[in-house]
């Protein structure tokens, strides 16, 4: 493995424009690289003539079958396959592939989540290739990265939002360049860089354990002797089954033109990160669910499992993924860059203003994009940022915001305060540390990392947010400066005062810490602990209109989310506790007894064997399980009534509301009295493998 020649593995299974450069027409080539950059719709001439050539290529590759990759509200990728087969006169097959079948496509979109706006008999959609993002042959497949829409033109899926929010985005920040004399950029993207971690546990001891397997997380297991209290795993030397698994997992996404980049152990054990390099937020998105397709399917060919959950172990860190965030413009200008000029890093500063004004103002919405039931166990936990959003700014540049909003001096300038358009920034380190780790959304040099994100999210839902809400935000800025009689008084007077007003967004403290929950509430901050929490602001008249101006989602598809995202909720947590009781009752409990039963003959022998002995431990232990083991059976029937009750609820709020409230903390009592039942079971008596086991057996 370590010879691999990377730059020729790299993008090998990617039919991306170096591969249709080679494979098409110069005209042809050109007229679809107007298409890629500039949305330019492709005649019927052009599309026979990129699938002849991108089927030619696949079927090189190995290929059999093209599908129309997509993106559905479950959150995870689809893909129906077709064959290129088509069958002639005399009996044989040719293979074909046309232009058409390349460009749209129409599954049965009955069975995926609309939120009930359609009927099923009218539940047609159909699929349209994005070529912004290349096509690639995964395994015998080539898959068409598409969006997915209905007949009716909602979203059915998570791209189409995602490329409006983008489009949205671009539109706003072209404006607000064009006030700062900039006349050649004709294109501004939003670019992510999405680090994603994981767990990974041998296979043999994950098909052991029911909860894995069914929900992807422990639903119980006993803190282990030891855990991550040591903080020896952090950028350890690596496993070499880990290393094997990791060189294997490279070269497969390397393979898919996926930019893998860094890899190391994480806090926990057992727990990894993968970082990739930035790219657009739309191809990186796309490159993150393949990511982490690909995480999984090689995990297996290791006898490993790869975890995406975002909390698998009580007691541990959980999973998340950092999205690194900026704006730039078709000729490489990165917007959230502190410039080297006054008038750089006026624009700078607006750019900036105008994210810290975004997140202010719609906290609920970015709490939103990242709430589910499986992150809502890290946000406020102390080991993610908590689920009160503020910002995170570095000294240095807190420093030149107090020293705008207040008119006070900056340190080392005795007298001066920052004056926009005339002043240059102090340097403003690009941070490399964790020493903001505890911040949900902090600046870190050229980029913001919204650190919210869960890691089994795909991140096309918390871009869409940030992309529409800065959108919107610019829009504003720009509406008041082209009507603004003199530019740079005005954009210093819009500047000073929009930070004064979201001052209380930014907090560079340590957002673990107890007192920030108060201080938050203080400052009049959103704390939405659970999913349910978020989503009763989404339909809030300011979000709606904030995405129905931005062309982002309509009032039907918000509907739709809200509908689908409680659902989903729902449906985890029903899946949880049902999973729970069977364990209880089939594993826990039955294994318990098996054990007593052991215990109690050990103590009947030794009475019969050594005259007057007592046999008191095994007494003691017998009477400690028959204790728990009656509680855990009475936790088990009180979880039982609650999940009855939560399922009977009248509307998917109320239901999603009944599980946060009622059931998961009965969850907790039940699994608390489990996990004091464990550690005095005898080994050979273990219904499953155990925390120690999952963790540090490889
Ligand atoms: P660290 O935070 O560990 O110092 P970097 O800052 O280099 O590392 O990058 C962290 C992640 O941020 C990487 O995925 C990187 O590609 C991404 N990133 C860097 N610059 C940008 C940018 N302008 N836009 C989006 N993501 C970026
Ligand atoms: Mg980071």
């Amino acid at each position: 493995m370590a010879q691999t020649n990377v730059p020729e593995l790299f993008g090998s299974m990617v039919f991306n424009q170096k591969t249709m450069k080679e494979r098409l027409p110069k005209e042809t080539f050109k007229a679809l690289k107007k298409t890629i950059d500039g949305g330019e719709p492709l005649n019927i001439d052009l599309a026979n003539q990129v699938a002849h050539a991108m089927k030619e290529w696949a079927i090189e590759k190995g290929a059999t079958h093209f599908t129309h990759w997509f993106q559905p509200l479950t959150g995870i990728t689809a893909e129906k396959h077709d064959s290129f087969i088509n069958p002639q006169d005399d009996g044989t097959v040719i293979m074909t592939f046309s232009g058409k079948e390349l460009v749209k496509g129409e599954p049965d979109a009955s069975s995926f989540p609309n939120g009930g706006s359609r009927d099923t008999y009218e539940a047609r959609g159909y699929t349209v290739w994005d070529p912004t993002s290349y096509p690639f042959v995964k395994e015998h497949t080539l898959c068409i990265p598409t969006a997915f829409c209905s007949y009716t033109g909602e979203a059915l899926d998570k791209k189409t939002p995602l490329l409006r929010s983008m489009e949205a985005l671009n539109e706003q920040a072209l404006r607000v360049l064009r006030l700062f004399g900039n006349k050649t950029a004709s294109h501004v993207a939003t670019t992510v860089g999405p680090e994603q971690e994981y767990f990974i546990v041998n296979e043999d001891l994950y098909k052991q354990r029911k909860d894995l397997r069914m929900t992807g997380r422990t639903l119980f297991g006993a803190k282990p002797s030891k855990g991550q209290e040591m903080e020896d795993q952090y950028f350890a030397a690596l496993n070499p089954k880990i290393v094997k698994y990791m060189e294997d997992l490279n070269d497969t996404l390397w393979k898919y033109g996926v930019y893998s980049k860094t890899e190391h152990n994480e806090v926990a054990p057992a727990q990894h990160e993968m970082a990739p390099i930035f790219t657009t937020t739309n191809l990186s998105t796309d490159q993150n669910q393949l990511t982490m397709e690909v995480m999984k399917k090689v995990a297996r060919r290791h006898g490993l499992v790869c975890l995406l959950h975002e909390k698998p172990f009580a007691g541990l860190n959980g999973s998340g993924k950092h999205n690194n965030w900026s704006m730039s413009t078709d000729e490489g200008e990165n917007l959230l860059e502190p410039g080297d000029t006054p008038e750089k890093n006026s624009q700078f500063l607006l750019f900036l203003t105008a994210v810290i004004k975004a997140v202010d103002e719609n906290q609920d919405l970015l709490r939103i994009s990242v709430a589910s039931a499986g992150n809502d166990h890290r946000l406020g936990a102390n080991e993610a940022p908590p689920a009160i959003i503020s910002m995170y700014v570095g000294d240095e540049l807190l420093d030149v915001l107090q020293s705008i909003k207040d008119g006070t001096p900056m340190k080392g300038r005795s007298k001066s305060k920052m004056t926009i358009g005339v002043d240059i920034l102090p340097p403003i380190p690009k941070d490399s540390t964790d020493r903001n780790r505890t911040s949900p959304f902090a600046f870190t040099g050229n980029k913001f990392e919204f650190r919210s994100v869960g890691s089994s999210l795909s991140i096309a839902g918390p871009n869409t947010a940030l992309d529409a809400i800065v959108a919107y935000t610019l829009k504003g800025f720009a509406d008041e400066l082209e009507s603004a009689g003199d530019f740079e008084s005005a954009l210093s007077a819009l500047i000073k005062r929009e930070i004064t007003a979201h001052w209380k967004i930014i907090f560079n403290g340590n957002g673990y810490d107890s007192s920030w929950v108060p201080e938050a509430e203080k400052r009049g901050l959103l704390n939405l602990r659970s999913t349910p929490d978020a989503m009763a602001h989404y339909l809030d008249k300011k979000n709606v209109k904030l995405y129905t101006e931005m062309g982002v989602y309509t009032e039907q598809e918000m509907q739709d989310h809200y509908e689908i995202k409680l659902e989903k909720y729902c449906k985890v947590l029903n899946i949880e506790v049902e999973t729970m009781l069977e364990m209880i009752n089939k594993d826990i409990l039955s294994s318990a007894y098996k054990y007593m039963d052991a215990v109690a003959k050990s103590a009947l022998n030794v009475k019969a064997v050594v005259p007057g002995a007592k046999a008191a431990s095994q007494a003691a232990l017998l009477e400690k399980l028959d204790c728990l083991t009656a509680s855990l059976a009475s936790k088990a029937d009180e979880l039982c009534k609650k999940h009855l009750a939560a399922k009977s609820a009248a509307d998917v709020m109320e239901c999603a509301r009944a599980y946060a409230d009622s059931v998961l903390p009965a969850m907790s009592e039940a699994r608390a009295v489990a996990d004091e039942i464990e550690p005095l079971i005898g080994e050979d008596y273990k219904p499953f493998p155990c925390y120690e086991d999952l963790l540090f057996r490889l």
